[in-house]
């Protein structure tokens, strides 16, 4: 079992990897906890992750439904209303099990609940693991956006148990390894051949220093959305109804990476054996790097133009001399030029 933490003074919490983390639930539970909220899905229950898990204080169970359509505030209210209805005080503890949608969402229950009650995550999927259960950013979508409305609240501690993944989803699998791939330029570097355990390990610890440098995310944790910027746009212009894309979110992270490294080298940060670096790893991790054939320059253009890290201006982040950094002020016709260099259509 690794054992890291995320340094923040008196919010400071571990972060346990391994096979059956899961049960060492107990172990974190605030000591004026007399009662435990459950909170996961169906396929996770189903999947037997929450059998036998004992956090040492009575505890009930709660399912929320499956998928990114679940993080609303509705489901928020009616998680609420479910403590509130179990009698759980601010004294008392939830526990996320499952994916970043629960952690989210549970996160979000909890930081708000009696204006903050502490919570525990479970991370079921490879995603969670190593980015979503850590760091302490929880929160739900709006019709008008994705994680418009949520709170920066702390977990007691994450469990990231790697035994779960067994039944985790192939396309699950893509997801996170699209962050794996991320981390792989960013510090003491995962690679796939490592076992699954220590790749996640050595995210989680790189996770951990950049949100304990930058717990709001002011400026240096920007660096976590290395590949992300394309990335959104991607995602945004694959809901509009004259695309027929099929790319999930680590994928289309990987597709980013490659992109945000042509780019790098476009503007003279990075020279031609540091792309290829780039197309080496993420292929190591068994990711796509081409856009999708009918992709429109302008129109994810104008998707990254809105992207809420640009403020003003097209923001990325990209590697250089300094390694890897928010660059602010990017010229549209650059980014146009790259798109178009990966086959974009102009
Ligand atoms: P998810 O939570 O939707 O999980 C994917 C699917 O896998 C779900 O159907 C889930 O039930 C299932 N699943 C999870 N673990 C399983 C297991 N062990 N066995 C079988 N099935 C399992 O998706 P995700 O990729 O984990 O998380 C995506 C969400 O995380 C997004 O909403 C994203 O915005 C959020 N996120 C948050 C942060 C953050 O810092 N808070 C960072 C990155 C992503």
């Amino acid at each position: 079992m690794h054992a890291l933490s995320v340094d923040l003074a008196e919010r400071s919490y571990p972060v346990l990897v391994g096979p059956g983390a899961r049960h060492e639930v107990g172990r974190f539970l605030p000591p004026s906890a007399k009662s435990a909220l459950i909170v996961t899905q169906e396929a996770i229950k189903r999947a037997g992750w929450v059998d036998g898990l004992n956090p040492g204080v009575p505890s009930e169970l709660f399912l929320i439904p499956d998928g990114e359509d679940a993080k609303t505030l509705a489901t928020v209210e009616t998680l609420t209303r479910h403590f509130a209805n179990a009698g759980l005080t601010r004294a008392d503890v939830v526990i996320a099990v499952g994916g970043g949608v629960v952690t989210d969402v549970a996160g979000f229950a909890a930081a708000t609940f009696h204006r903050g009650t502490a919570y525990v995550n479970v991370a079921t999927s490879l995603l969670a693991q190593v980015d979503a259960a850590i760091g302490g950013k929880t929160g739900v979508n709006l019709p008008e956006g994705k994680n418009l409305v949520g709170a920066f609240w702390q977990p007691n501690a994450v469990l990231c148990d790697t035994e779960t993944l067994a039944t985790l989803p192939p396309r699950e699998w893509a997801c996170g390894r699209g962050e794996v791939a991320k981390y792989a330029f960013l510090g003491d570097a995962p690679t796939a051949d490592q076992p699954i355990e220590e790749q996640v390990a050595r995210c989680v610890g790189i996770k951990a220093a950049v949100v304990a440098d930058d717990e709001r995310e002011g400026g240096r944790r920007m660096i976590l959305n290395y590949g992300h910027t394309l990335a959104h746009a991607l995602e945004g212009a694959a809901l509009s109804e004259h695309h027929e894309w099929d790319v999930r979110h680590g994928e289309a992270v990987a597709i980013g990476l490659l992109f945000a490294a042509l780019l790098a080298r476009r503007l003279g940060r990075i020279d031609e054996a540091r792309v290829e670096e780039h197309r080496r790893v993420i292929g190591s991790f068994e990711l796509p790097t081409e856009l999708p054939p009918d992709a429109d320059a302008g129109e994810l253009l104008e998707f990254m133009a809105r992207d809420k890290k640009a403020q003003q201006d097209l923001t990325f982040v990209l590697d250089g001399p300094n390694g890897v950094e928010p660059v602010r002020g990017v010229a549209a016709p650059d980014v146009v030029a790259t798109l178009a260099a990966m086959g974009a259509r102009r």
